[in-house]
């Protein structure tokens, strides 16, 4: 399938009225895919695989945001570290340290965002709430001067139950605003799927990929 340009024309006007920012998911997708947005001015792309994200970065524009949003691993940290916009999938302190010393060595301050685990699925990453609680209580003390955590992400469950997904939705928010003193001013939740009861519930930053590129393979 060929990039949905009108929809992405579209899905960004709605999105921009309501000041949340749209992450084209391009996973799978080859570089003149990325291209067809970039074209359209977007900058703003997520990628979940170091390689993959290592490969089109050095084929595309410098000007591109690049979106981690994948499960990071501590040893391929530092093949991001040079030029990663934001990593949304911090789901351990140690992750985050790792991103603290790579990112000194790269003399950059990395964006982060630490991961909450909402879903019913086990398969999905994160933390629960006490970690997270534990997590920005030990910054709090021990600050980490080259990451910036901004914010929350999240991955809700794959279903079309509605109330189910309310409640994993309203679970984020909460803790999102529980936590927000810490300096947040990004909650990550949305997918092609549920993007618009995300943004319900206080979605800032929706990640889309299918909506937008066609299903993956
Ligand atoms: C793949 C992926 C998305 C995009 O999913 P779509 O359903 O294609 O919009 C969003 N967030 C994460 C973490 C993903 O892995």
């Amino acid at each position: 399938m060929a990039v949905a340009v009108e929809k992405y024309r579209s899905l960004q006007t709605a999105l921009t009225a309501k000041q949340v920012t749209l992450v084209a998911v391009s996973k799978l997708k080859p570089a003149s895919d990325i291209q067809a947005l970039y074209d359209e001015g977007h900058r703003h792309f997520g990628e979940n695989y170091v390689q993959e994200l290592v490969d089109k970065q050095a084929q595309l524009p410098n000007d591109i945001q690049w979106h981690f949003i994948g499960h990071l691993q501590s040893n391929k940290v530092k093949y991001i570290a040079p030029f990663v916009h934001l990593i949304h999938g911090i789901d351990s302190l140690k992750l985050l340290q790792e991103v603290n010393k790579q990112a000194a060595k790269n003399q950059r301050i990395i964006q982060c965002l630490l991961q909450v685990h909402i879903a019913t699925e086990d398969t999905k990453h994160g933390m629960n709430a006490d970690e997270l609680a534990a997590c920005l209580a030990h910054l709090n003390t021990h600050p980490l001067p080259h990451v910036q955590v901004i914010g929350l992400m999240g991955m809700a469950s794959f279903t079309d139950d509605t109330t189910q997904l309310s409640k994993e939705f309203t679970t984020l928010q909460q803790m999102y605003q529980q936590h927000q003193h810490f300096g947040f001013n990004t909650l990550s939740m949305g997918m092609s799927g549920d993007y618009e009861q995300a943004i319900q519930h206080g979605s800032n930053m929706v990640r889309i990929g299918s909506l937008l590129f066609g299903h993956r393979s």
